[in-house]
């Protein structure tokens, strides 16, 4: 089919909810990628932060293939073994953990989480208005009815009231505020993106997570990581929060837990790994075999030295690039981030021009990500290869040009 006539299909059939490039990607392979036309692409989005391993990792496939002839789905009624596996796996690895709900997506991960979170408060006698859940201004948290609450940013809730209660909105960063947030006793959870992803790529800044740790501690609630975006390896570490030598009660995933495959994990602690028994949640797919052969490879791959050591190698040489890029042009007011997650933010005069610029640099035959108006976002494959960093960067200032 051409090209226009499959465009023409999304335009007329699709919930038009999404601004898709004027493209259609056939294949992909590491950090490139090919359209129906035979454009070819780098790319420094994998998904949005989801193909960790690249495109068609070899392993991945070969993962893939060989649960897909064994055992698909046997639903949460039957055990299969590779949930079994990723399991213990996932434990083993976070270093806090002693119990694992899988389901499909983030927005299920936080879904589960703020469901745990209201059950292991009316387990302590808290009667339901003492469970709010204190979240931060420009998080990013899912689309469900809970975890769109939970995102505190109005573009996302605009329409969709009534929206539930048990919700309370602090600027991130500010210690102040989230002490006086939870000066009344009425707080049970705090939950935030150790580095906001969708907010514009912005880090905890030194010493915040230690504080909101502190807080949770001194009012005996809890602390949940939303490491979506920041988790698997993304930012050097395996999650975001080691680098701030935090231990969360709570870790929710997905993106890249799967490499590109469907799966998304809640990773609870001590303090609330019994908080939800038998009946009190569930998911048909979570789970299920074919997505868990896949993440236990994604797993050992992404933790081994050396994707950690490529991340930081890259990582330098994205952010250089991008520091030339902005000698030549005065583009850039900042390039913030943490590891492979890098936000370069437009200059004042250049507000409001990512979603141009995207479609330049696809245009030059690179694939870029917003994260708001603003802010140009990189998140490419943590295997991405230094020769593939430094075409993307010609590429992108082509665009830029
Ligand atoms: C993407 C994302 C989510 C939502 O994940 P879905 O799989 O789209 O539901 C939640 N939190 C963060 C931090 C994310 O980046």
């Amino acid at each position: 089919m051409s090209l226009p006539d499959l465009l023409a299909l999304g335009r007329d059939h699709y919930l038009p909810v999404y601004r898709q490039r004027e493209l259609v990607l056939e294949r992909g392979q590491g950090a490139r990628l090919w359209d129906s036309e035979g454009r070819e692409y780098i790319d420094f989005s994998a998904g949005i932060a989801v193909c960790s391993l690249g495109h068609a990792d070899p392993d991945l496939v070969a993962a893939l293939v060989e649960q897909a002839g064994r055992l698909w789905h046997t639903s949460n009624v039957f055990h299969s073994e590779p949930p079994l596996r990723l399991a213990q796996e996932l434990v083993q690895a976070s270093r806090f953990a002693e119990r694992v709900f899988f389901c499909n997506s983030g927005a299920e991960a936080n879904e589960a989480a703020i469901k745990l979170v209201r059950k292991w408060a009316a387990a302590q006698g808290r009667e339901p208005a003492r469970r709010t859940i204190v979240t931060f201004r420009g998080s990013f948290h899912g689309r469900t009815l809970a975890a769109v609450t939970a995102t505190a940013q109005p573009k996302y809730q605009a329409g969709y009231e009534p929206l539930p209660g048990g919700f309370r909105y602090v600027d991130f960063n500010d210690v102040a505020a989230l002490e006086a947030a939870m000066a009344g006793g009425d707080v049970a959870a705090v939950m935030l993106e150790p580095v906001q992803g969708e907010g514009g790529v912005l880090p905890a800044a030194p010493g915040f997570l230690k504080a909101v740790r502190a807080l949770c501690d001194r009012h005996g609630v809890l602390l949940v990581l939303d490491e979506i975006q920041s988790g698997m390896g993304r930012t050097g570490a395996l999650f975001a929060h080691w680098h701030d030598g935090v231990v969360p009660d709570i870790v929710t995933l997905a993106k890249a837990l799967g490499g590109g495959f469907p799966i998304g994990a809640m990773l609870v602690g001590p303090q609330a790994a019994d908080a939800m028994q038998f009946g009190d949640h569930g998911t048909t797919f979570g789970g299920n075999p074919l997505a868990a052969a896949v993440a236990r490879v994604a797993l050992r791959k992404i933790a081994s030295p050396a994707v950690v050591d490529n991340v930081s190698r890259q990582a330098a040489a994205l952010r250089d690039g991008l520091s030339a890029i902005d000698a030549r042009h005065g583009l850039f007011q900042e390039v913030r981030g943490r590891g492979l997650m890098l936000g370069a933010v437009l200059r004042p005069e250049h507000a409001g021009r990512a979603a141009e610029i995207l479609d330049r640099a696809a245009a030059q035959g690179l694939l870029l990500l917003q994260a708001g108006p603003d802010v140009l976002r990189f998140v490419p494959a943590l295997t991405i290869t230094g020769a593939d960093v430094a075409e993307g960067l010609e590429r992108l200032e082509a665009a830029l040009r």
